[in-house]
């Protein structure tokens, strides 16, 4: 019997660069629990936005974050970062928490309630690549020049959101900037160019690459907005080396006049007209900063020791938010049980049990102290 290979493209022949079914690909992202799943193609980022990029880092607002300055032309560009990508699955994960911390008591950023949304998202990731993989030898593969007329639209737009489950900041891993996927349970592409899974650890302008998959918009807080879901998603991506029948269009900027969430930004972080300034933001000061807490930043934090959602719960769209039921993204019960008391004797001990396999540790134990210690003054 003659084993089945991999399609591959024709030198010269534009029309037989095999297509995979967008369909099918977003129908797989469902049955791996993801919220939204949409594809753009693989090309440089819109010059507006790598010029406003450039402008924001030239001004210096990335702040201590220079790994956010690191391999620029990459982040502008996914082709340089993983050569023969043709396509990006763009992929959200809902994690609006079902249960938040006792009122009265320390909070921190949604996000951050559950296990490491880094471990969770890129294992679901390579998973669903093994799977896309999979895909290969049994779809036919569509010649490019029919597959328009395959589908029709309705079946190629970001897939409904579950009735159940927010992102982060954290830093980028630059040994992680051009790992290929490496699931071996199901089959997973194993370091074949245009491969590709990245979430939140390598020079991926996540959002931009969101709304272009028509997944929602990058709103005036920042955050994606899917329409009527909100923005409490991990978002994700998948690179494959292969084009789709029917890419998603770009979705459109859907704010209009609503400022709500600038008007309850605490720090002046939002400024309408301006770029972020992310070291104002509480989520930098609470967890990027590594020296002293800025005296704003104390002056606003509240009650909230790691991160924040002001900007996102004033979001009118996050009233359609619905509670994520991953049982990963569950507040451990010692977590919810911690009353202040207990957080002003917490040891380096109970933090790296409360804290294991979670974002928190991004902080570090001395950065957590330091946020307890500024409520203590
Ligand atoms: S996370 Fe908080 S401090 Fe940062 S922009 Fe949003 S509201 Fe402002
Ligand atoms: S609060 Fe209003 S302006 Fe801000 S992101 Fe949401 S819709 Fe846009």
């Amino acid at each position: 019997m003659t084993a089945k290979t991999y399609p591959a493209s024709l030198p010269g022949k534009a029309d037989h660069i095999p297509v995979l079914r967008a369909v099918s690909i977003k129908s797989l992202a469902r049955s791996f629990g993801f919220s939204a799943c949409g594809i753009a193609k693989a090309d440089a980022v819109e010059e507006s936005i790598a010029r406003r990029y450039r402008r924001w880092l030239e001004n210096g607002e990335e702040a201590s974050m220079s790994y956010m300055a690191n391999y620029l032309e990459k982040r502008l560009d996914p082709r340089l970062l993983v050569p023969g990508v043709r396509s990006i699955v763009s992929l959200a994960l809902n994690y609006a928490p079902s249960q938040l911390l006792p009122k009265g008591e320390y909070q921190f950023a949604a996000y951050a309630l559950g296990k490491d949304y880094h471990d969770l998202m890129k294992e679901r990731m390579r998973q669903l690549a093994g799977k896309i993989k999979e895909l290969h030898p049994l779809l036919p593969f569509l010649p490019r020049k029919e597959a328009h007329a395959t589908f029709p639209p309705s079946q190629q737009g970001i897939l409904p959101i579950r009735r159940q489950a927010m992102p982060a900041s954290s830093a980028e891993d630059p040994s992680q900037t051009s790992r290929p996927c490496t699931a071996s349970s199901p089959p997973a592409p194993q370091r074949e160019p245009g491969w590709g899974c990245f979430c939140d650890t390598a020079p991926v302008l996540e959002r931009y690459w969101a709304q272009k998959a028509g997944l929602g918009w990058v709103g005036r807080n920042h955050q994606l907005i899917i329409p009527h879901a909100g923005s409490m998603f991990f978002l994700g991506e998948i690179f494959l080396p292969f084009e789709v029948d029917v890419y998603d269009e770009s979705m459109p900027d859907r704010c209009g006049k609503c400022h709500r969430c600038v008007d309850a930004c605490p720090t002046r972080a939002i400024v309408p007209g301006e770029d972020f300034h992310a070291s104002r933001c509480l989520s930098y000061q609470l967890i990027e900063n590594r020296g002293e807490l800025s005296e704003e930043a104390k002056a606003a934090m509240g009650d909230t020791i790691y991160g924040c959602d002001r900007c996102q719960t004033a979001c009118p769209w996050n009233r359609f938010a619905t509670p994520s039921t991953e049982p990963e993204l569950q507040p451990k019960p010692e977590l919810l049980s911690m009353s202040k008391e207990k957080w002003h004797r917490l040891t380096v001990e109970d933090y790296r049990r409360l804290f294991k396999g979670s974002a928190v540790k991004r902080a570090k134990f001395d950065g957590l102290k330091r946020n307890i210690q500024a409520k203590e003054q």
